[in-house]
């Protein structure tokens, strides 16, 4: 048989009631506001990254580079673990040590962190082997230590090449184009946002580009068409 309760007992049960329903309608509240804010912050986070919404890339664009990740250790010099907020433009560099590999001058980025006597700072996101496999030193979210005041807003591409004059071989000079074209469909990227260290002030970086305007200036031409083909076949 049911307890037939007091009216004291009564009022105590009103008011559990009562208290109850006050939280359930707080957690609903709290509920709806976490749904909008999670609504908000998506909608912000879409707006500032550009390269998100207006990437071209295609996911076997990046499986058709020969990419092996060999990070540097995190270290002061040459990967401070700076963040990388947003990717404005690519600069090309060349290794400047005629003959080296891409292992080999990745070592010497990494051999670099405990050379607290030189203090260089000398580090890129990709170095273009000279059989035109790519090594890549940096994640993509880190800034590497390459273009001077433009680390923090680009990706660092260097190349290895057989001679004093620089210029990279068919295969490095393939790699070079692919993975630019790559990095500029993956951000949302003209060919008029691929810089030559040259650019920035190094006049002897990268030496085959730097000094023949016109082979820079077919690069960027073979680019573009690249990046035409790219943005055709997205459609
Ligand atoms: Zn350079």
């Amino acid at each position: 048989m049911a307890k037939v309760l007091s009216k004291e007992e009564w009022k105590k049960r009103k008011k559990l009631y009562a208290y109850l329903k006050l939280v359930a309608a707080a957690m609903l509240a709290l509920l709806i506001v976490l749904i909008l804010l999670i609504g908000l912050i998506k909608v912000v986070r879409n707006l500032f990254s550009k390269g998100d919404l207006t990437s071209s890339a295609s996911p076997t664009m990046k499986q058709e580079l020969d990419i092996t990740e060999l990070f540097l250790t995190p270290n002061g010099y040459t990967r401070p673990q700076n963040t990388l907020k947003e990717v404005k433009g690519i600069v090309i560099h060349y290794v400047a040590k005629s003959g080296s590999s891409a292992v080999e001058n990745r070592n010497y980025y990494e051999g670099l962190k405990s050379n607290s006597t030189s203090k260089t700072a000398e580090s890129c996101h990709f170095i273009i082997d000279l059989d035109g496999g790519i090594v890549q030193c940096i994640p993509l979210n880190e800034v590497a230590c390459a273009s001077g005041t433009r680390n923090e807003d680009t990706i660092a591409i260097t190349f290895c090449h057989p001679q004093i004059d620089g210029e990279p071989t068919a295969q490095t000079y393939e790699s070079l184009l692919k993975l630019t074209t790559y990095l500029c469909a993956e951000y949302g990227l003209t060919k008029d946002a691929v810089i030559r260290h040259s650019d920035l002030g190094d006049q002897s970086c990268p030496k085959y580009f730097a000094e023949q305007e016109g082979k820079w200036a077919a690069f960027l031409a073979e680019l573009d068409t690249a990046l035409g083909k790219v943005a055709k076949e997205k459609k």
